[in-house]
């Protein structure tokens, strides 16, 4: 194993963005090494069990995410391992675009994505430090199985989530209001087998109560019997825990993931005891890590706000749209914040706010991009992270087949590039 690697692009994460990012590129023609902590590819929606891709479409319908994103559908279907696209109505009213995957599934899909596509991987490596050089990141050093291994990169991603990169680099992060908490996160929690017959049966008013009941017993931290079916089988996987941390803070993210099986097991007796339909069910599975909704945000050239997807403000550098609701778990409580923006609007996102203010060599992509707290509860949900990595990526590839900076990338040839590739971008 070389202890020092040169590379064009260096992929820190592989979550879905990080994968998609790394796709892309190496598909651009990018020489591309990703890195990853667990044995496997995916991040949250793998390793954090998330269940479903949610956020594809407006209210009204009109579909804002296409390009590799779909064709990640498109092969969890080819291998069963989802049910395509399917709409149901929230308890909020809200109508939700939603895609039901097997986490065990996606790994495969994300294997052969990146296989077919030349990207090195190098998994079970853990990012431990990185030289920063005046503007730009020199070296990121990943401790491996076979000891500390030195990557120098043309270009970074970071795709971490946490952006353990961008910190050790040195970057800025934005802060929160006063009146902000980071999004808890959750334990998702498999159980099984369901009689989805009955439990399907049940009216919002119905699940509402028991929800309710289920937190004035103590036995729920949410006031949600949320879960999303696995395609193929009996068992779903609940999103009703609870966690509020920073999780960048070891001991807090050890403390944590204890209290999220506690209240996993908690909420699955409750489901067995008390829920129609879960009568015969039991926790199959944890997830292999607990669910981090939010972290670090990078402080970008632009920061995407809350009024700008109000607004549906345009960019001329927009690199991808979105269109989820922006969903709030309260850090706080058992309720859920959450603000549509109702009818057929949608919002952009633009280059600038994948760009880390002070580095000439790096981009963010996934739920740590440049967007204020309100703006990341609707950035943060995969197919916009799957998007943004698509962006990211072919960003990157072109960064690198050149002689400039992130700065200097023509971004309506991006545009371009991303339109030849099937991504959703307005005129
Ligand atoms: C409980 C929960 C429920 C959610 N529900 C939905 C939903 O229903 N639908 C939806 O679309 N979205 C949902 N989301 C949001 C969505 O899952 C995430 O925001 C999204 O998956 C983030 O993707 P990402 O690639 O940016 O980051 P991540 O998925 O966090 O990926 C980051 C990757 O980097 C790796 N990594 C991190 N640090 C290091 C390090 N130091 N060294 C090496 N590797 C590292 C991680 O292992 C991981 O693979 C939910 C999120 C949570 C937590």
């Amino acid at each position: 194993m070389p202890a020092d690697i040169e590379t064009d692009l260096l992929v820190c994460g592989g979550g879905m963005a990080g994968v998609v990012a790394a796709t892309a590129a190496a598909r651009a023609g990018a020489r591309v090494l990703l890195v990853e902590r667990w044995g496997f590819l995916g991040g949250s929606a793998t390793a954090g069990a998330v269940g479903q891709f949610v956020g594809w479409a407006t209210e009204a319908g009109r579909q804002v995410i296409h390009g590799m994103a779909e064709e990640v559908v498109e092969r969890l279907d080819r291998h069963g391992g989802s049910g395509g696209h399917t709409v149901f109505t929230m308890s909020t009213g809200h109508r939700m675009d939603q895609v039901s995957y097997d986490p065990e599934v996606l790994k495969l899909v994300l294997d052969e994505m990146v296989a077919e596509a030349g990207v090195r991987p190098l998994l079970h490596a853990t990012i431990l430090s990185v030289e920063a050089a005046p503007r730009r990141i020199a070296a990121v050093t990943v401790l491996t199985k076979a000891g500390p291994v030195t990557i120098r990169p043309r270009l970074v991603i970071d795709s971490s989530g946490d952006l353990d990169v961008l910190a050790r680099a040195g970057a800025e992060f934005l802060p929160l209001a006063p009146d902000e908490a980071p999004q808890p996160a959750t334990m998702m929690f498999r159980f099984g087998p369901i009689d989805f017959a009955t439990f399907e049966a049940l009216t919002t008013p119905e699940l509402q109560a028991l929800a309710r009941r289920g937190v004035e017993s103590g036995a729920l931290a949410r006031a949600a019997l949320h879960q999303s079916r696995i395609p193929g089988t009996d068992d779903g996987w609940f999103n009703i825990s609870r966690v509020a941390l920073d999780a960048t803070d070891p001991f807090a993210l050890s403390a944590g993931e204890m209290e999220g099986r506690r209240q996993a097991f908690s909420a699955a007796r409750f489901l067995h005891d008390h829920v129609p339909g879960c009568g015969n069910g039991r926790l199959v599975a944890l997830a292999a890590q607990l669910g981090i909704r939010e972290s670090r945000r990078i402080a970008g050239d632009y920061v995407l706000t809350a009024d700008d997807l109000r607004a549906e403000r345009r960019f001329p550098d927009a690199i991808a749209v979105g269109a989820y609701p922006m969903d709030i778990h309260p850090a706080k409580g058992a309720g859920l914040g959450f603000e549509t923006l109702g009818g057929d609007r949608s919002y952009e996102i633009p280059y600038r706010s994948l760009l880390p203010a002070g580095l000439d060599n790096a981009l963010v992509a996934g739920r740590g991009i440049s967007a204020s707290h309100g703006a990341h509860a609707s950035t943060r949900v995969m197919p916009t992270t799957m998007a943004v990595g698509q962006a990211a990526g072919t960003a990157a590839a072109l960064v690198c087949a050149g002689n400039g900076g992130t700065r200097q990338l023509d971004t309506s040839l991006l545009r371009q590039r991303l339109i030849e590739n099937r991504a959703y971008l307005p005129a």
